[in-house]
């Protein structure tokens, strides 16, 4: 028997995945996976009435989740939600606060780009994403989004190239927007009756980011994240034992805007699925690092 694995960090196609809410779901059940969580950035349009039902007749426990934007600093932070409730009018408000700041961003992204001869057209660029999607109403645009653009108009070979240099946080053309705090997007998600969790702290560089962040009030860590090595996720797994966090995982699976990352390549277990579902937490309040 495949023992249970749940992957709970994951994009479709109502953010920057590229695989709809359902193909995601037929995917999850071919690699064998028994739970999983659709992460989309800032966006619950996953979350149909129907996947619920794909996913139960594939067998596949479905968690809702979403991965908000926030930022401290100059310093961009990302943070899962689980296991919120959809009609949280204070979610679905923060959900549209973030459409708006997403298109924002995205036409002074666009500027830039037009400032260093690389135009792209933001009407062609809004219908782009919409057709990706036409049943998601709140499309939320990212600069992957804009990086395909750049790739289909030949100013650059590939998305990576677009990041590396125009779009990325270090490039010419990156603009930040503004940011919604973590605390502030915590709040919406305790609200909305969800789990709040710290995700990827794997990449999170600024020891004193990270120590600002184990003062909020997340209810758990992403210890288990994407390809990185067990000895990385060991660090993560004591702060979170030692200071009565939920432990979570996941692949962070785009489909082919990130090829090299596998739907199921990080996970967590029943025991830990389980604890999640519970909500069992105890929040201890230790020192941070
Ligand atoms: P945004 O949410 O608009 O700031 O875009 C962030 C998203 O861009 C991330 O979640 C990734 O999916 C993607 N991304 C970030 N850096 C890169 C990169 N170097 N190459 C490809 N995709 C990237
Ligand atoms: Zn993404
Ligand atoms: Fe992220
Ligand atoms: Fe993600």
């Amino acid at each position: 028997m495949i023992p249970f694995r749940a992957d709970l960090h994951c994009h479709s196609t109502c953010s920057d995945g590229s695989l709809t809410p359902s193909e995601l779901i037929e995917l999850a059940a071919k690699s064998g996976l028994k739970g999983l969580s659709i992460t989309d950035h800032d966006s619950v349009g996953a979350y149909t009435p129907e996947i619920f039902k794909e996913a139960e007749e594939a067998g596949i426990k479905l968690i809702p989740g979403v991965e908000f934007s926030t930022g401290i600093d100059s310093t961009s932070i990302h943070l899962l939600g689980y296991d919120v409730s959809l009609e949280s009018p204070e979610l679905i408000s923060l959900c549209n606060e973030h459409v708006i700041r997403r298109r924002n961003r995205c036409r002074a992204i666009l500027k830039r780009l037009e400032q260093s001869g690389m135009p792209v057209s933001e009407t062609e660029l809004l219908e782009t994403v919409a057709a990706v999607n036409p049943k998601d109403r709140n499309n939320i645009v990212g600069r992957p989004h804009i990086a395909q653009m750049m790739v289909k108009l030949g100013y650059v070979q590939t998305v990576t190239e677009a990041f590396k240099k125009y779009i990325g946080e270090d490039g010419p053309c990156y603009v930040q927007g503004e940011y919604i705090s973590p605390a502030e997007t915590i709040e919406t998600i305790h609200k909305a009756g969800g789990i709040a969790v710290i995700a990827h702290p794997h990449l999170i560089k600024k020891p004193n980011i990270l120590k600002r962040l184990l003062e909020m009030k997340f209810d758990g860590i992403e210890c288990y994240y994407s390809k990185f090595p067990k000895e990385d996720h060991l660090r993560w797994i004591k702060i979170a034992n030692y200071r009565g966090m939920l432990i979570t995982g996941g692949s962070d699976f785009h489909g082919t805007i990130k090829p090299s990352i596998t739907l199921g390549c990080s996970w967590i277990d029943e025991e830990h699925f389980n604890k999640l579902m519970k909500h069992d937490i105890y929040r201890a309040s230790g020192p941070s690092l």
